[in-house]
This record gives structure tokens, C-alpha cells and sequence, in this order.
């Protein structure tokens, strides 16, 4: 309501000052219109006002679930099957339920977001996205840019190659085409490769590359284990080389320095590993060969 009174007053202000100003009777009009486009203002404010009102409302109600445990928002790339991956609209996957769990422990509420792979960080960098699980890999380079919860994983990267390939080894990747996902670990390291004349071709999601492979546009594809997998159970032709290229470790992601949350983590993930729920979602996801 103080808003609105002001208005007016203001308007009353403006009009007056106008009169002053020239006395004539158009001034005077001029004035009113003045006034009646101030006062107009004014209602619009009130409106704005009560919009706010209820706005400031939704805040308080926000506020209330805050000192509950409040939202907690989770950036994940849903093309990493069985870590997420879609089913329907839901995201699922060994990452989305870890996710929940820790949600639960922390009495929040888990909300997912599913975004390019190589824009978790950003997105934990800018504080759009509290945490990252990705089934993403414990890199220095990473660590300059956030800071990693206590590993729950342990992945390796993968060469997927036809089953008449050449290709038997890592060392064998020098001088072909690989394919990875862009902005992965996979990515990362074959691109090391490219001095030695190795072709890096990248896709935005895993499942691409698999495909290229298959239609004999690439020699191999380099990705984690578990994708992998998955990948080549659905693709006619492919195989699995033995050999890993690289060991790597997952965790979850949080803005760098924020370590409340981090020791929050921390703790629902000891709790998890402690009272076997994290080896159930796991069982759950990966059956054991
Ligand atoms: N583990 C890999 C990385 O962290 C790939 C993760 C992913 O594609 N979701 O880069």
C-alpha cells in the first residue's frame, strides 16, 4: 500500500509542478494526463505489488523447505546408461538413485537436470546445479575447477571395435579414428593420442560414436566400461577389447569450496557404503558376469 500512496503523492507532485511551470489551460490538461498516467502507474504498481507479495510468499515457502533440507539439484548427462539414462521421462540409472538416496539421508528434495555432458561443470561452477554425478571420472584438471565428494566407483576406459578389428591393443589406437564423447575422460586421453596421428572424431552422446562405429565410419570407439556394454549388447558386430586404456575412479561433483555440502555428502555416502545400499543400486544395475 505505501507504494501506491507514494504514487499518488508523487503524481499530485507532478501536476502541481506542472501547473506552476505554465498556468495554461493546456498545461493544466497536460497535467491531468500527467497525473493520470502516474496514477495509472500507481494501480499497476499495486498489481506488481501483490505479484511480489505473493512471490515473497513463495520465498518464505522455499525458505521453510531450506531449514528442512530443501532442493537439492543434481546435473547429470542421461546417455550413460546404466549410471542415467532415460526411461520415459524419468531419469534413472545407478547415479540417479545414489542421488535420491543421499537426497533422503539429507531430508532434501532431489531435483535432476539433464544437460550436456561437458556443461556439469559450468553449471556446478555457476551455482545453477548443486552437485554433478555423471559417472564422471576424478581428474586433476576437474579439481582446479570443483572439488569431488569421496569416490563410490570404480570405471575404466574401454575400446569397442568390430569383431574382424585389427585393433587388439591401446597401443593399436595410434594413426586411426576414434570415436569418444565429447568432453569425456575418453576424449581427454585419446586426444594425447592425436601426436601420434590418431583422428579423434567426438560425439555429443556415447551412443553415437557406437553407431558411427558400427557403420564402418570409425576404427573404434573409446568409452567407459559399463556404456560400453551396454552399448554393444544393442549393436550387432561389436566387441569388447580386454584391455582397458585407463583406470578411473567416479564422484560426485560440488561448487569449489563449498564444503558443507561436500562433508554432507560425504557422510549420507559413508552411510550408504556402510548399510549396503550403495552395492544394492549397484546390483540393481550392473549383474554380476
Ligand atoms: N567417466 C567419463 C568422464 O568423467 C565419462 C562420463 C560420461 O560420459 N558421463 O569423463
Amino acid at each position: 500500500m505505501k507504494k501506491k500512496v507514494l504514487a499518488i503523492t508523487m503524481a499530485a507532485l507532478m501536476a502541481a509542478s506542472l501547473t506552476a511551470c505554465g498556468g495554461g489551460a493546456k498545461d493544466t490538461a497536460a497535467a491531468d494526463t500527467a497525473a493520470a498516467t502516474t496514477e495509472e502507474k500507481a494501480e499497476d504498481t499495486t498489481a506488481a505489488e501483490s505479484k511480489d507479495e505473493t512471490s515473497a510468499e513463495a520465498a518464505e515457502t522455499e525458505a521453510a523447505k531450506d531449514a528442512a533440507g530443501g532442493k537439492l539439484i543434481m546435473a547429470t548427462n542421461a546417455e550413460f546408461p546404466p549410471y542415467e539414462y532415460h526411461d520415459g521421462d524419468a531419469v534413472v540409472g545407478i547415479d540417479a538413485e545414489i542421488a535420491k538416496a543421499i537426497a533422503d539421508e539429507l531430508g532434501m528434495e532431489l531435483e535432476i537436470e539433464d544437460i550436456a555432458f561437458d556443461s556439469i561443470i559450468p553449471e556446478i561452477v555457476s551455482g545453477k546445479a548443486d552437485m554433478g554425478l555423471a559417472g564422471m571420472t576424478v581428474t586433476e584438471d576437474r579439481m582446479q575447477s570443483v572439488d569431488f565428494s569421496d569416490t563410490y566407483a570404480k570405471a575404466s576406459q574401454k575400446i569397442i571395435v568390430t569383431e574382424d578389428s585389427e585393433i587388439v591393443s591401446p597401443d593399436d589406437l595410434k594413426g586411426v579414428i576414434v570415436g569418444v564423447q565429447l568432453g569425456t575422460t575418453g576424449d581427454i586421453y585419446v586426444s594425447d593420442l592425436e601426436a601420434d596421428g590418431t583422428t579423434v572424431e567426438r560425439y555429443n552422446k556415447g551412443f553415437e560414436a557406437v553407431q558411427a562405429l558400427s557403420q564402418g565410419k570409425i576404427d573404434a570407439v573409446v568409452i567407459d566400461g559399463e556404456p560400453a556394454k551396454t552399448f554393444v549388447a544393442e549393436t550387432e558386430g561389436l566387441k569388447i577389447l580386454d584391455e582397458s586404456f585407463t583406470d578411473e575412479e567416479y564422484a560426485i561433483a560440488v561448487k569449489k569450496g563449498n564444503t558443507e555440502l561436500l562433508e554432507k555428502i560425504n557422510g549420507a555416502l559413508k552411510t550408504l557404503k556402510d548399510n549396503g545400499t550403495l552395492d544394492e543400486i549397484v546390483a540393481k544395475y550392473i549383474k554380476a558376469e
